[in-house]
């Protein structure tokens, strides 16, 4: 099964949904070094339903432009 991941950014408020895959994603590690626990937090894994459920609950989480994942039917 595919997994998903959202990257909420507290300083920024907003975030994005990745495919696990996604090279900005890299399974929830991200690809930023300073970006590990100090502006934001990876959620995740998450079913793609839940993926989207849950950035509905936060601010302004849209999916990635890089991976493009969809909302679930
Ligand atoms: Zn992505």
């Amino acid at each position: 099964m595919t997994d998903f991941y959202i990257y909420e950014n507290w300083t920024r408020k907003r975030g994005a949904i990745h495919y696990a895959d996604c090279s900005y994603c890299n399974s929830g590690k991200g690809f930023q070094i300073e970006d590990s626990g100090r502006n934001g937090k990876w959620h995740g894994p998450y079913s793609l339903e839940e993926a989207f459920c849950r950035a509905a609950t936060m601010l302004n989480i849209e999916p990635c432009k890089s991976c493009k994942p969809l909302p679930p039917a």
